[in-house]
């Protein structure tokens, strides 16, 4: 091992202080490290036999060009995420931009005018405001005439039943739960959660779609939101699901009626799933999905350890370290933004590309505030790789996630934390 604390002392600056804290703090999270693995072998086995049971072949790989008629390893691709996700249906598509794209062409398809939304858990993610037209946009679900209505958590991030049921009216088509925090301060919700929710709001009206939107959750668990009674689910794939080789592309699963109304919007009516040319990139789809399950175990990981390092130092993290987790962010409150700027300049630093580059906080549009964003990914803007990203006011919250693969999510985060040391920020 000698070799290994050398390189770190001399390539990557960490100082012998930071070194043995690390190390430390990882021997008492071995636990944690053996449940993810639990999790990850059940996943990886899942795909694989989604698999075999799909005939994966090496033609599925050819590409396809022009209008896409019978794209073989399309289909391919579609059928076998139906199948991990236990679903019916599935559009898995490099047209799908992002997951914000895939979850406004899930809602835009499923929902015609007069109909109303319903997010029983509170604000929805900051992107899909826009969609809905919770905040102002050209073009939104509510400049088309469909209304939208919000629960928001009890204390505890308790579901307020009392209230969904009272907002749930005739006009009530879908309901949206977002499963992870996002950018905010809540749990993200389990599977066996989620399965709560959706019982209590079928049970007040049988024909409610329930929609998860499923980013940054997916493979955490054993289970997926199909399983427990959603309608549809959705994610991006530069996020989980493309296992960090997915150069682009968003998803859509669940019910084969709801997952055609979508394809109907991405495309056109009545072309649907049949056109939509992949140029050669399936290959890398299908590949990322196999590498997924690892991928997230990275994340899990990388997250769990860094839970660790700060909970050490006394700051308040979300998750701590030894609880059980829902999605792949991890939350740190730094307390002043000194210490945020400074541990995400050190992710920076540890990333395989741009490790030169300085990130500074900026007024970036839609935000309150200057924001600070550590990503050196192969992908850009992929958060499936370690990314740390961070609006500068208090709390001062560090939103971290991702990691391809756990060795470098931990010199990452270590280097992070040297940063902070070396400027006399915290004390070990
Ligand atoms: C990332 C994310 C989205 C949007 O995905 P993009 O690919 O960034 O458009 C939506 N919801 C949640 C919870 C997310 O984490």
């Amino acid at each position: 091992m000698q070799e290994l604390y050398d390189m770190m002392q001399t390539k990557f600056g960490i100082s012998q202080k930071v070194l043995t804290y690390c190390l430390q703090k990882e021997e008492q999270i071995k636990e944690q490290f053996q449940k993810a693995d639990e999790i990850t072998e059940y996943n990886q086995l899942k795909v694989l036999s989604a698999m075999q049971k799909n005939k994966l072949s090496d033609i599925h790989f050819a590409a396809t060009t022009g209008y896409g008629y019978n794209d073989l390893g399309r289909d391919v691709l579609e059928n076998i995420y139906a199948d991990v996700f236990c679903a019916q249906s599935a559009l898995v598509r490099p047209q799908l931009i992002s997951g914000t794209h895939a979850l406004t062409v899930a809602l835009a398809g499923n929902l015609r005018p007069g109909d109303e939304i319903l997010s029983p858990v509170g604000i929805p993610y900051d992107t899909l405001q826009g969609v809905i037209g919770i905040r102002k946009e050209k073009g939104s679900l509510r400049e088309y005439g469909i209304t939208y209505r919000q629960v928001d958590l009890l204390p505890e991030d308790k579901f307020d039943f009392d209230s969904i049921e009272k907002a749930i009216t005739k006009k009530t088509k879908l309901v949206t739960i977002q499963r992870s925090k996002g950018y905010q301060w809540r749990t993200s919700f389990s599977i066996a959660q989620i399965k709560e929710l959706i019982e209590f709001i079928k049970s007040i009206k049988q024909d409610i779609i329930c929609m998860v939107d499923n980013c940054y959750g997916e493979f955490v668990e054993m289970k997926e939101p199909i399983e427990v009674g959603a309608d549809l689910a959705v994610g991006s794939l530069i996020k989980n699901p493309g296992g960090g080789l997915a150069p682009i592309g968003g998803y859509i699963v669940g019910k084969e009626e709801f997952v055609e109304n979508a394809a109907y919007r991405l495309t056109a009516p009545g072309l649907g799933k049949e056109v939509g040319a992949t140029l050669g990139i399936t290959s890398s789809l299908i590949q990322g999905l196999f590498m997924a399950p690892q991928v997230v175990n990275a994340s899990i990981k990388t997250a769990i350890f860094t839970s660790k390092l700060f909970e050490g130092i006394g700051f308040s993290v979300l998750p701590k370290s030894n609880e059980t987790r829902a999605d792949i962010v991890q939350l740190i409150q730094m307390e002043s933004a000194e210490n945020v700027i400074a541990f995400c300049q050190g992710i920076q630093k540890g990333a395989p590309v741009d490790s030169y580059v300085t990130p500074e906080p900026w007024d970036m549009p839609g935000y309150d505030c200057p924001v600070i964003m550590a990503a050196g990914a192969f992908v850009q803007g992929s958060s499936i790789e370690l990314s740390a990203d961070a609006p500068i006011k208090p709390p001062y919250s560090v939103y971290m996630q991702g990691g391809l693969s756990w060795h470098h999510g931990k010199i990452g985060v270590m280097i992070g934390l040297q940063t902070m040391v070396e400027k006399g920020l915290i004390q070990l």
